[in-house]
């Protein structure tokens, strides 16, 4: 379905549930502002460069990626159950839901268009490299790429590899550094 198809049908359903009384259309935007506004991959990006800084806090995420995340302040709706994936040079990690386009909220916003697009979430799964690609990113033929599909049970957030010469920056300069498109795996920084 193309989006704007998609948009209509969004519109329609929560005009039908205004009207009915089951939704409250002032608490309704006040959740997308603040995901729109408020809640960004900045988030992630925080969480990316504590775990590249702090090794305990690198273990934390490992085992526990939810209690982590929220270690930091994030968390609620959509990360309620997240898995934290480390890229590094023998393995890339790409996030997909194939289903519709589960995210997660907390850490990285409101997902992107092509997130949600058809293109992408059967593109990605038949052929990574290619999409990333796309993306401009080419991993060298040893690297594995995994792909992961996000559930209503799982989110992901990809953690990218530090790059080389980092060294000296501090936990806000190398967050700074960290894209959102990095944290889905369509980006190596
Ligand atoms: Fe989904």
């Amino acid at each position: 379905m193309a989006d704007d198809g998609m948009a209509l049908r969004v519109e329609a359903l929560e005009m039908i549930l205004v009207e009915k009384g089951y939704v409250d259309p002032a608490a309704l935007e006040k959740i997308i502002t603040t995901y729109e506004h408020d809640v960004g991959p900045r988030n992630g990006a925080r969480v990316v460069a504590r775990s590249w800084t702090d090794p305990a806090y690198r273990e934390r995420l490992r085992a526990d990626a939810t209690a982590a995340i929220a270690e930091l302040g994030y968390g609620g709706r959509q990360g309620e159950h997240m898995v934290a994936l480390e890229n590094t040079p023998e393995q890339h990690h790409v996030v997909v839901c194939t289903l519709c386009s589960c995210y997660p909220w907390p850490v990285l916003g409101l997902p992107p268009t092509w997130y949600k697009s058809a293109a992408y979430r059967s593109r990605v799964v038949l052929d990574p490299r290619s999409v990333l690609a796309d993306f401009g990113v080419t991993l060298p033929a040893s690297t594995r790429v995994t792909v992961h599909d996000s559930t209503a049970e799982v989110r992901y957030l990809v953690v990218p590899m530090r790059p080389a010469g980092t060294e000296h920056l501090d936990e806000d300069a190398l967050a700074a550094l960290v894209t959102r498109d990095s944290m889905i795996g369509c980006g190596l920084l």
